[in-house]
């Protein structure tokens, strides 16, 4: 069993102050409204499931979270910051937040190692042999210690997201945010990183993952959270939302998956 070290002690803020918190995220691209006001709170060692159809805004939600868009209005706040004000520094924030993308997440020129240890070495400035012996050590236990040399091409899909989830938790993140990490994965690769995921939320990491898994979801995530065309419908325990949902349009959706 992968025994993926526990996150950093806790930080000075109090244990009720959400990890994540946003409030009234507006955002639209042109004319196209895509999220119309959505406050979601994610809380220590939690583990919440985005769900909802493609383009409903789930992608967009994940990336205003790390400024990688900037919100139109309403506020986001990391460990009770705003850093949704203009002044804040992103790059600051983001050295804050692991993110995995559904691609490409692997910078294919660089060994594995050097895609694990960069953050660490540039963002941290943690020196290159402390950086390397961690990298090496998370490597090794998600059994990517041989592979630590090679370049990303060499890899299976499943152990490029695999390396990329490792490379996005190198330097303790106070949140870790998935999008889609699987969608492109062939089937029979899917398992082992779900399977990572999962060790990963068990071991107190704090998740938010847009997914089109939803057994997955079920099982795994402590909260399920239902988003259609910009707004959250519905959200709540999983065996609740998923064997109960209270919206039609919850309903609908999941019924899709049946
Ligand atoms: P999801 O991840 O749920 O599939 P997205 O957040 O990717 O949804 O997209 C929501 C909507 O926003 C879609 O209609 C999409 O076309 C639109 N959208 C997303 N990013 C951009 C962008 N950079 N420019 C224009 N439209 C965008
Ligand atoms: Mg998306």
């Amino acid at each position: 069993m992968i025994v993926i070290p526990p996150p950093r002690a806790e930080p000075a803020s109090p244990a009720s102050e959400p990890v994540l918190r946003l409030r009234g995220i507006h955002k639209s691209f042109g004319d196209t409204q895509v999220l119309k006001g959505v406050d979601l709170d994610v809380h220590r060692h939690e583990v919440v499931a985005l769900i909802g159809a493609s383009g409903s805004g789930k992608s967009t939600l994940l990336r205003t979270a790390n400024l990688i868009e900037r919100i139109d209005d309403g506020q986001v706040f990391l460990a009770g910051q705003d850093v949704s004000d203009p002044r804040t520094k992103a790059d600051e924030v983001r050295a804050r937040i692991g993110v995995v993308f559904q691609h490409y997440n692997l910078f294919p020129h660089l060994s594995v190692l050097d895609n694990v240890t960069m953050s660490s070495r540039v963002v941290h400035g943690v020196d290159k042999a402390a950086a390397e012996r961690r990298g090496l050590e998370l490597l090794a236990q998600i059994g990517l210690a041989d592979k630590a040399r090679e370049f990303p091409d060499r890899l299976s899909g499943g152990q490029q997201q695999r390396a990329a989830i490792v490379r996005a938790i190198a330097t303790d993140p106070e949140l870790l945010l998935l999008d889609e990490i699987t969608s492109a994965l062939d089937p029979e690769l899917v398992g082992e990183v779900l399977d990572l995921v999962r060790e990963l939320g068990l071991g107190g990491t704090t998740i938010v993952m847009a997914t089109h898994e939803m057994a997955f979801a079920r099982d795994v995530a402590h909260r399920v959270v239902f988003l259609d065309d910009g707004v959250i419908v519905e959200q709540g325990d999983p065996q609740q939302l998923f064997g109960n949902p209270v919206h039609d349009r919850t309903r609908e959706f999941l019924s899709r998956f049946l």
